[in-house]
């Protein structure tokens, strides 16, 4: 997908197809596109703002789309990566190391509290987090904090 594609999707106003596009980018592994992306943020950034969708309704769900698409891209300009993203949205380790987006070192698990530890690492700039994955409501949720070093 290149740049001139994401903003034809965004000015559609398609609430549906923006909010999965704005998680589909966030699933991206490549980080040489996701720079490119960050790389015309100027691009995306006016179409979050109200006055660009005044005269279409509001287009609330729209805004809130694509404010997640260039925190992320901001977040991913400023770290080189696509790890930025876990401070934004609540991933589950598991998973992301299915994908291999990262690795885990330490899986600390309380069966007591159901509150798990884990311990992990990028697999694309080597940053270390740490993953607090906990009961919540109907389900388990997940908070990820950067680690400086092990
Ligand atoms: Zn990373």
């Amino acid at each position: 997908m290149e740049i001139e594609d994401l903003i034809s999707i965004l000015q559609s106003g398609n609430e549906r197809e923006i909010s999965d596009i704005s998680y589909s980018l966030m699933n991206v592994s490549d980080n040489a596109f996701l720079q490119k992306l960050a790389g015309s943020l100027e691009l995306i950034t006016p179409l979050s703002s109200s006055s660009y969708w005044s005269s279409h309704g509001n287009k609330h769900r729209v805004r809130v789309s694509i404010d997640r698409i260039t925190t992320f891209l901001e977040a991913v300009r400023t770290t080189g990566c696509r790890c930025a993203k876990y401070l934004q949205l609540p991933y589950f380790a598991n998973s992301e190391a299915d994908k291999g987006m990262i690795e885990i070192i330490l899986n600390e698990a309380d069966p007591q509290t159901r509150k798990s530890k884990i311990t992990c690492q990028c697999t694309a700039c080597a940053q270390y987090y740490v993953a607090h994955e906990f009961d919540a409501g109907f389900g388990r949720r997940a908070q990820w904090e950067k680690l400086a070093k092990l």
